[in-house]
């Protein structure tokens, strides 16, 4: 586990970029990328917003991108880094690509596939066992998408007064006090 913390840190920081790719573009803040023989792959943010599409989460974004690289779909000997706990969704494709390992940032207490939702990854899989490493940068990660939520709702709110005052905003009304 030891040797492998400077390594970890080095790609979570180029999926952390891709996070902030995702933030620039109005999506929520996460990146993914792919390793392979200590090489990168493939790496993606959030596409959710500008495609249209619920699936696009940095995670299979980044493991399609791998499978076209290698010309395979069994991801066997790759590391998936991705900045957030992988939802159900993209912890069932990690399963299902045969991605050997993962390693992720912060915690998503609201659909987190290793526990924090539901434990998908760490139950006994007949076929497949993913090897899981968290908490990696998992402060930036966690202030990068408060950062995002926080200006989405100050967004929101300017939006609210903006209608009520015929669509001038004054400065000093989108403060947050939350
Ligand atoms: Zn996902």
């Amino acid at each position: 586990m030891y040797t492998n913390f400077m390594n970890d840190k080095k790609f979570m920081e180029i999926a952390l970029k891709q996070a902030k790719v995702a933030f620039g573009k109005g999506e929520v803040p996460v990146g993914a990328v792919v390793v392979y023989e200590n090489k990168i792959i493939s790496m993606a943010c959030n596409g959710v917003e500008e495609r249209k599409d619920a699936t696009c989460h940095a995670e299979l974004m980044a493991i399609r991108r791998a499978a076209l690289f290698l010309k395979r779909w069994r991801l066997t000997g790759c590391t998936l880094y991705t900045s957030l706990e992988p939802c159900v969704m993209c912890a069932g494709a990690i399963i299902l690509s045969r991605v050997d390992r993962l390693v992720y940032g912060a915690k998503d207490l609201r659909h987190g596939g290793d526990g924090s939702l539901i434990s998908l990854m760490r139950e006994k899989h007949p076929i497949h066992k993913v090897e899981i490493t968290s908490g990696v940068c998992d402060e930036e990660s966690a202030k990068l998408l408060r950062e995002f939520f926080y200006e989405r709702r100050k967004e929101k709110d300017l939006r609210r007064i903006g209608d009520i005052s015929g669509g001038k905003i004054d400065e000093d009304c989108g403060k947050d006090s939350s």
